[in-house]
């Protein structure tokens, strides 16, 4: 695109002109002033040139570095799309790997038969708690629990009504605890109830509870209806300080003893 014709120029081209008209006059011919005249015209005609020349090239200057500039602008837009779609694809790839990691933590760390947190999360939780306790000074109690033969279970209703009997108490157990409580399938048919912040006293309370409440169950299998089970649970106060392993290991012995004194029941040591 050239740029509109410059006024000044337009005029000087026309004073131009005017001057070579009355130099080709015959009548001007043997004027003094001819000679220096033509020699003034002929400079500046080669003046006016030369400027007309350098106008052009600029305008072609112009017109070079506008389009160059159009084509950056371009290939920047280009690049800058290109730059969206690739954060757009790692972000997608950093939440499926976000949920594929919460997916494996959270197997990691469930039981698939009762959906219950597995022994791998109760021992993470358990460390964390007694640190905890001899940190801030403050007792937990810890309750190991067995049902109360289950092998005839099993043996009277075959292996997989022994799961459903198993789930079903799985369920009666975490009903039982509060929302801050954890209850989880230390193995087998065993469970721990860990009971944060809380005395063997009150610890005793919900442990009875909850046997209650399994004694209270009536589970309808396929092949019988309305069958019933017992605990028999273990109660203990971890004290602050103390190592783990050794409430653990009195937990034991206190769930031993509820075996032979009779089963469904708690005892506290
Ligand atoms: P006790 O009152 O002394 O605890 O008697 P018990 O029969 O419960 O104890 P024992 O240790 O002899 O038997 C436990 C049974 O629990 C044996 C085992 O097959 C069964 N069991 C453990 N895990 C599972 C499971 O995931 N599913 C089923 N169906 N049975 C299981
Ligand atoms: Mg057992
Ligand atoms: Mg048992």
């Amino acid at each position: 695109m050239s740029r509109p014709a410059d006024p000044a120029q337009s005029t000087e081209q026309a004073l131009l002109g005017e001057i070579r008209a009355l130099l080709d006059d015959p009548s001007a011919q043997d004027n003094p002033l001819h000679a220096p005249l033509a020699r003034l015209h002929a400079l500046a005609s080669a003046q006016h040139e030369r400027m007309e020349r350098l106008i052009r090239i600029s305008d072609g200057y112009h017109g070079l570095s506008r389009t160059q500039m159009q084509d950056i602008s371009a290939q920047f837009d280009r690049h800058v799309r290109r730059l969206e779609k690739l954060a757009r694809i790692s972000d997608r790839y950093q939440n499926s790997l976000r949920e594929v990691t919460e997916a494996l933590r959270e197997a990691a760390i469930t039981d698939t038969l009762t959906g219950l947190r597995n022994r791998r999360y109760l021992m993470e939780r358990l460390h964390e708690e007694t640190e905890r306790a001899s940190r801030t000074r403050t007792p937990y109690t810890l309750a190991m629990i067995d049902v109360d033969h289950f092998k005839a279970v099993n043996d009277r209703f075959g292996h997989e009504a022994g799961d459903c009997v198993l789930q079903r108490i799985a369920a009666t157990l975490r009903d039982s605890v509060r929302h801050y409580d954890l209850c989880g399938r230390w193995g087998g048919e065993e469970f721990l109830l860990l009971l944060p912040q809380t005395r063997l006293a009150e610890g005793l309370l919900l442990a009875e509870r909850t046997r209650a409440a399994i004694r209270a169950l009536r589970i309808d299998l396929d092949d019988a209806a309305g069958v019933t089970v017992s605990i028999s649970a273990g109660l203990t106060e971890h004290q602050p300080g103390e190592a783990l392993t050794r409430s653990l290991a009195r937990a034991d012995g206190a769930l031993l003893r509820a075996k032979e004194h009779g089963r469904d029941q708690v005892v506290t040591l």
